[in-house]
């Protein structure tokens, strides 16, 4: 896995955006972590599970106290985007945002909080995202959940920031490659870094076509994933245009992938 980098994605002296990589040590998939600041106000995104919570709150300790996070935006319910909500639930005032879908199955993951007298009512900092999303304040500015259904939990959203016009787009531009560090500059030899991975985990090309439209109405310099190096200027164009026509999902389904096989397991 690479080392530990902060990379400053936006900075105007006033809004700042942050991505934290290399914070996964050992076998867990490398994931970027997500801080946007306004003012005195401070939002993560996809904070991640217990292999990166500690690196994480030590990384976002030079910017922020814990005490001083406002949100905790959740693209979806998955172990690498929320599973250390307990922690942060306990730690640090955030409300959670995350798909209506999800909001009641999150609490699983904090039953420490749910159930301390002291803790309150985990509900009340759970702030449910309807279907078609919205804006979700941050001091004077917003944060825009938008929505990316299917792409690829069944409840999805990614999150647009107007000031800095990045768009995090959790899954969607996902890769695995060495260095993260540096924006994809070569499209056709990324391809292969992401192309299975979309084939499989995306529901199909018409939440991509859906989603790909969207986006090209959005104002959208980066665009950023959770997973590998983000997109920016014509590149974003380029991706766009590949997901576009990209057959996934359940477009390459059939008969033959849904049969009992005998093959021995384990
Ligand atoms: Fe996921």
């Amino acid at each position: 896995m690479g080392k530990q980098q902060e990379v400053m994605l936006y900075d105007d002296g006033h809004h700042r955006c942050i991505s934290f990589t290399g914070l996964v040590q050992g076998e867990g998939i490398q994931s970027n972590q997500f801080l946007i600041l306004h003012g005195a106000h401070a939002a993560v995104i996809d904070p991640g599970g217990e292999l990166t919570y500690v690196p994480l709150t030590m990384a976002l300790s030079r910017y922020v106290k814990p005490e001083e996070l406002d949100l905790i935006l959740a693209s979806h319910q998955d172990p690498d985007i929320i599973s250390a909500l307990g922690h942060w639930v306990k730690r640090t005032p955030a409300r959670v945002a995350i798909s209506r879908l999800w909001s009641r199955f999150i609490p699983h993951l904090a039953s420490a909080f749910a159930q301390s007298r002291s803790g309150g009512n985990i509900f009340d900092r759970i702030l449910p995202i309807d279907d078609q999303g919205g804006r979700i304040p941050l001091g004077d500015s917003y944060i825009q959940a938008v929505p990316a259904h299917f792409l690829h939990s069944v409840g999805n959203f990614q999150f647009y920031d107007p000031v800095s016009r990045i768009l995090f787009s959790g899954d969607m531009g996902a890769s695995v490659v060495e260095d993260v560090s540096g924006p994809v500059e070569d499209f056709t030899r990324h391809v292969p870094h992401m192309e299975g991975f979309h084939q499989r985990y995306m529901a199909g090309n018409r939440a991509c076509k859906l989603w790909a439209d969207m986006v090209r109405e959005l104002d959208v310099d980066k665009l950023v994933p959770q997973h590998g190096p983000c997109f920016v200027g014509e590149q974003v164009g380029r991706f766009l245009d590949w997901v576009s026509q990209l057959q996934c999902g359940l477009d390459l389904m059939s008969e033959a992938d849904y049969r009992p096989s005998e093959r021995r397991l384990g």
